[in-house]
């Protein structure tokens, strides 16, 4: 697949900037909606699905019927077990969720994580990623889904990534962070990147 252009249904930066380092090699150019002009409040839609699949299919269609371009989303969260498999869906907002920090603060929600996991000795996770890929209206909706599994460190270390990335040790790399690693190897085992190459896969095969 060579020249395609993608609206990718974020506003997170990480997000983006992962996507268009595994989807670039490719021949996809993977554009911001704010690049369309489209401003945060139409971006930021409220995701009411009870899954990371319903979620990404409302980003997806959101954009679908704001710009009639083609264009993927991605819902992603953590699960851990030890919390009942939050924050899950609510990863973004987990310390707003209770007044514990602001919403989409990515300090705030990891101070809440490593609060509540105390000195828990199990500490196994996973990151999931649902992708929902619209190409046309005949075409529906497509998904794939990704995850990366773990465990929660028991304070932070490194600067690279975002989001949770401080705290989560990929079973890949036992021996530093997610924010430890740098972007390409992340990306080669992230639950985004599973995610995104098998859509990479589907598209190959149109
Ligand atoms: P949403 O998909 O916009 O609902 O937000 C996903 C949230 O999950 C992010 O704000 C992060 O807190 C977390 N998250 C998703 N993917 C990653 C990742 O690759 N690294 C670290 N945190 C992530």
């Amino acid at each position: 697949m060579k020249n395609l252009q993608l609206v990718f249904a974020t506003g997170n930066a990480g997000k983006l900037r992962e996507a268009r380092e595994i989807l670039a090699p490719a021949g996809i150019e993977v554009i911001s909606p704010y690049d369309l002009g489209l401003t945060k409040e139409q971006v930021d839609i409220e995701e009411t699905g009870k899954s990371f699949a319903e979620n990404a299919v409302l980003k997806a269609e959101n954009i679908w019927k704001l710009t009639g371009e083609a264009c993927f989303a991605d819902d992603s969260g953590l699960v851990v077990d030890a919390l009942g498999g939050a924050p899950g869906i609510y990863s973004a907002r987990y310390a707003s969720l209770d007044g514990f920090g602001e919403d989409h603060n990515f300090a705030s929600n990891i101070d809440k994580l490593l609060h509540n996991l105390g000195n828990n000795t199990d500490r196994r996770a996973r990151f999931v990623c649902s992708v929902a890929l619209i190409l046309s209206s005949a075409g529906g909706i497509k998904q794939f889904d990704g995850t990366c599994e773990g465990r929660i460190a028991m304070e932070r270390a490194g600067c690279g990534g975002f989001g949770y990335d401080p705290v989560f040790i990929p079973d890949a790399y036992p021996d530093r962070t997610l924010a430890e690693v740098d972007e390409d190897a992340k990306n080669a085992i992230s639950h985004r990147g599973n995610a995104l190459r098998k859509m990479l896969e589907a598209l190959n095969s149109l």
